[in-house]
């Protein structure tokens, strides 16, 4: 029986297949045990009508192997194609997406010398499930959704990554300043679980200025964990001040199937001329390696390609004259660094991988959380309605009356500022208005559905509505700013 590991390979489109062709090249000559299945996946399949980007049977090869190593593809212009990568995400519900950034001073040109930081990106929720409205002819919302499941998941990813990695400390990067139900419970699940892991250091920063301080001193930063936004924004931001957009690589790591890329796309304009650089899909399969559990092939492809970049052998879109020694192409610069195995960088910092101890998950899977004991209690709802006039205390006027059945209007605000009662003349108003309409204790739905009925017959548009419960007596909703 072979010993070999399976694994999904897709060549992608553009400069796709040379880059792979140079990684696979690298990675053969490494002795990585790797049963290769190739799939076809973009521009020809989008071609051919499949407006997703792959074909239905290719998944069977991702379920079977698990592990997908993908060139990056063109996506056709014009609209109706889905994006490849947000479908794979989503469909093998791949949770993380792990994004190293290291500058390689002084052989690649870069304003911090010293950074190495690792971005861990939640992958699935927040404002990207993709739940959008136009609520009225004027407003539009987006649902930012952050799960308990969702938020430990990422967390432990992050320090099992730093256990494994050897790294020191877990950054967390949140907004529970002014989200305070939604980055407050990815802040509260941090902190629940960052004492699982006393030998790792952990901090919590508003994400406006570790922001500012990862672009000013990204020495500080260890490894860093955030929602879904944030760290789309910032993973870029970070590789690009490191200096190597081109030499990323990324990993998107979920419990039925992890994917392994280069950060950069499929450069048309570069293909089919043996220019390419092959450093981010190559530093992307030793991220795959790594998860498989082979470190030490992992440890000498890493350690070769740093070897490479130091010894000045540099693909056109790295070379700097005075500091490169060679000007290469993509076959070159593979055969440079298979010459190389075996051997360690002298200035840059080797690598080193530690093998995963045995049974320890890739991707840890979430804990059963305690949902079913909380205590709901429903107290009211909130009713969005369109109110073109924008005179709030005429809505109270006509709205106030329909409570009964125990609720009552409570406050009416606009985008979120209290605007009755006392509202102020000076607030500005759309024509959407939330009327929140609360009990004296608990009620039923019934009672509710009674108040929109009203409101409804009553001829006033209602945008939507959100039920108000508490949680073990904790309100699940916040105030409206002034209220
Ligand atoms: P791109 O990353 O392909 O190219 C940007 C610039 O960087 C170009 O000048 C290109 O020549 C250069 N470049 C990129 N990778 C390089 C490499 N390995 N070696 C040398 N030079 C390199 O971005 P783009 O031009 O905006 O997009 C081109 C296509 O790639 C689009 O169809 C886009 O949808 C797709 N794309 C795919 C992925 C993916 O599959 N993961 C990611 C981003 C973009």
């Amino acid at each position: 029986m072979s010993s070999k590991i399976p694994i999904t390979v897709a060549h992608g489109d553009g400069i796709g297949p040379e880059i792979m062709n140079a990684t696979l090249q690298i990675l053969e000559a490494a002795g990585a045990a790797l049963d290769i299945e190739t799939i076809e996946i973009g521009e020809k399949v989008y071609l051919r009508g499949n407006s997703a980007g792959i074909e239905p049977s290719a998944w069977d090869s991702l379920l079977r192997t698990k592990v997908f190593l993908k060139a990056p593809i063109t996506t056709p212009q014009g609209g109706g194609f889905k994006s490849l990568n947000v479908t794979t995400r989503k469909t093998l519900g791949q949770y993380a997406n792990v994004r190293p950034c290291v500058s390689y001073d002084p052989f690649i040109d870069t304003k911090h010398p010293n950074m190495d930081v690792v971005i861990v990106r939640e992958n699935e929720e927040d404002l990207y499930a993709g739940i959008e409205y136009q609520l009225t002819p004027e407003v539009t919302s987006c649902i930012k959704l952050i799960s308990r499941p969702g938020s430990e998941k990422i967390v432990r990813y992050a320090f099992e990554y730093a256990r494994l990695h050897n790294r020191k400390k877990v950054t967390c990067f949140m907004k529970d300043n002014i989200m305070k139900m939604t980055d407050g419970l990815f802040h509260k699940v941090f902190d629940e679980i960052a004492k699982q892991y006393p030998d790792i250091q952990n901090e919590a920063w508003i994400v406006d200025i570790g922001a500012a301080k990862m672009a000013d001193t990204p020495e500080a930063f260890d490894v860093i964990v955030m929602p879904n936004l944030y760290g789309d924004i910032l993973s870029d931001v970070a590789a690009q001040i490191a200096g190597s957009v081109g030499l990323a690589g990324s990993a998107n790591i979920g419990e039925k199937c992890a994917m392994f890329e280069a950060i950069h796309g499929s450069a048309p304009r570069r293909a089919g001329q043996n220019l390419a650089n092959p450093s981010g899909l190559l530093l992307g399969s030793v991220l795959m390696l790594v998860h498989i559990n082979l470190p030490e092939t992992a440890e000498r492809v890493h350690n070769a390609w740093l070897r490479t970049i130091e010894d000045g052998v540099h693909t056109y879109d790295i070379f700097t004259e005075g500091v490169s020694t060679q000007k290469v192409g993509t076959k070159e610069f593979a055969a440079a660094v298979v010459a190389r195995l075996g051997q360690k960088p002298n200035i840059l910092k080797p690598v080193k991988y530690a093998k995963r101890p045995e049974g320890a998950a890739a991707a840890p899977a979430a804990h059963q959380m305690t949902a079913d004991h909380t205590k709901m209690e429903l107290i009211g709802i909130d009713v969005f309605v369109y109110w073109p006039s924008r005179n709030p205390n005429a809505l109270a006027e006509a709205v106030g009356k329909f409570a009964g059945n125990g609720l009552s209007l409570q406050m009416i605000d606009n985008r979120g500022v209290k605007v009755w009662p006392a509202g102020r003349a000076e607030t500005f108003c759309t024509d959407s208005f939330r009327c929140r309409f609360v009990a004296e204790g608990a009620t039923d739905m019934a009672a509710c559905l009674g108040v929109l009925q009203q409101v409804a017959a009553a001829g006033i548009e209602i945008a939507s509505t959100q039920a108000l419960r508490t949680f073990d007596g904790a309100p699940g909703f916040t105030l409206a700013q002034g209220q």
